[in-house]
């Protein structure tokens, strides 16, 4: 089975094709600058050690969906697109749906319907459901949301205490993302403890550019850290997660500050390069190297507040069989890990400094630990596939 990935934002999409059989990679690739002058292709396949990169003006995603089969077709992977066996595409608001669904006139509805509530991703994500229905209408084509993972959440989590009306009205709710993440961790995780994820608690923190933390019990989602919107939570590269609302009214007074000012404040300019000037945690840990305060501050506050969120997940779950850190940061910055979980020992979370240190490491709790802390790669791409696969299988059966 041949299953093709397919992640759009609104200049670029992102592809992997997987070998279901074996679960390998046989073709991925990043298409950027869609509609610039000058886009981007980098594409790969097995049959490359090095990508092959062009530059060349892309109209629109059904070029996008176009350079990708010619590349597919040429590499003598596939005859053509309708020979794939299925699409997956990753979007991001899903809202309150909770499993993958087959892509119809009434789900493009839906997500639609989401995309007041995330603006920048959900129109794109449309945009590379359309190119790859109009270039394999034959294919079954499956949507997974960012989002689906987390309506386990309990009404007492997900509500905001704000005036109930909006909920009815708006849907102003925690959604929570990085779901399929989160999801796929935690049931790397459960293999890991021997014991089937039903009957594991686990914290999972997924530190990218983005973050996000969730409480997990008994293989299900309980509290996450992002809310409405992927702002909400942690410290991320640019993004401020938690702050004090009040600070936008003041902001507002003070500086004449607009909605969309505000937007781009917090989404945009906020975050670790807000306080250090840079978002790539490798500058960071160098800057320190060097003395710099303001990278020790951003280093500071990024791990505090991670260990915010663990305390109070601890609290909501009781008993933590694992920490699970995924994610470009999770995975790589041992320091990171190190601060994060240093000062956790009264609740039986202890590091070992040697394990962690070591790169490709899965356990790096020390052996006297009650959780298990745990560095699980993230593979969102493969966990849409398998999603994708799972739901046309029982649509065929
Ligand atoms: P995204 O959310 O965009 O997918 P990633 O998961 O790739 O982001 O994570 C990006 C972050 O991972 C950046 O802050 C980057 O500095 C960090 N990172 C990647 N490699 C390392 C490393 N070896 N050490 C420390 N941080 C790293």
């Amino acid at each position: 089975m041949k299953i093709l990935v397919l992640n759009s934002g609104s200049s670029s999409i992102k592809f992997q094709l997987f070998s279901m059989k074996n679960d390998k990679v046989l073709a991925y690739g990043l298409i950027e600058q869609i509609g610039e002058p000058s886009g981007q292709v980098k594409l790969n396949s097995i049959h490359h050690k090095e990508p092959i990169t062009k530059t060349l003006h892309i109209k629109d995603h059904e070029e996008g969906i176009e350079i990708i089969s010619s590349f597919l077709i040429d590499e003598k992977i596939i005859k053509g697109l309708d020979e794939l066996d299925g699409i997956g595409h990753r979007i991001v608001h899903g809202g309150t749906v909770k499993e993958p669904e087959l892509i119809n006139d009434s789900v493009l509805k839906e997500i639609v319907s989401f995309s007041a509530l995330a603006p920048l991703h959900n129109p794109p994500g449309l945009a590379g459901i359309k190119a790859a229905q109009a270039g394999a209408h034959k294919v079954p084509q499956v949507v997974v949301f960012d989002t689906a993972f987390h309506q386990t959440i309990p009404p007492h989590a997900y509500m905001y205490a704000l005036p109930y009306e909006l909920y009815e009205r708006l849907h102003i709710r925690r959604y929570g993302f990085h779901g399929t993440s989160h999801q796929f961790v935690a049931s790397q995780a459960a293999k890991e403890l021997k014991k089937p994820l039903s009957k594991c608690n686990i914290i999972t923190l997924h530190l990218g550019n983005g973050g996000s933390v969730a409480a997990i019990r008994g293989g299900k989602c309980v509290d996450t850290s992002m809310g409405i919107s992927p702002l909400e939570g942690l410290i991320m590269g640019t993004r401020s997660g938690d702050i004090d609302p009040a600070i936008l009214f003041y902001l507002a007074r003070e500086d004449n500050l607009k909605a969309k000012d505000m937007d781009t404040l917090l989404n945009k300019k906020s975050g670790l390069k807000g306080i250090c000037g840079t978002n790539d945690m490798r500058e960071i840990m160098l800057g320190i190297k060097n003395g710099d305060e303001r990278s020790k501050l951003a280093f500071d506050m990024f791990c505090y507040r991670i260990k915010k969120y663990i305390g109070s997940y601890l609290a909501v779950l009781g008993k933590v069989d694992a920490l699970v850190f995924t994610g470009g940061i999770g995975e790589n910055a041992v320091d990171v890990r190190l601060e994060v979980c240093s000062g956790l020992e009264a609740f039986g979370i202890k590091i070992d400094k040697s394990a962690n240190a070591k790169r490709g490491n899965i356990h790096v709790e020390s052996k006297t630990s009650n959780v298990k802390i745990l560095v699980i790669p993230t593979n969102e791409e493969l966990a849409i596939a398998k999603q994708t696969q799972h739901l046309i299988q029982q649509i065929r059966a």
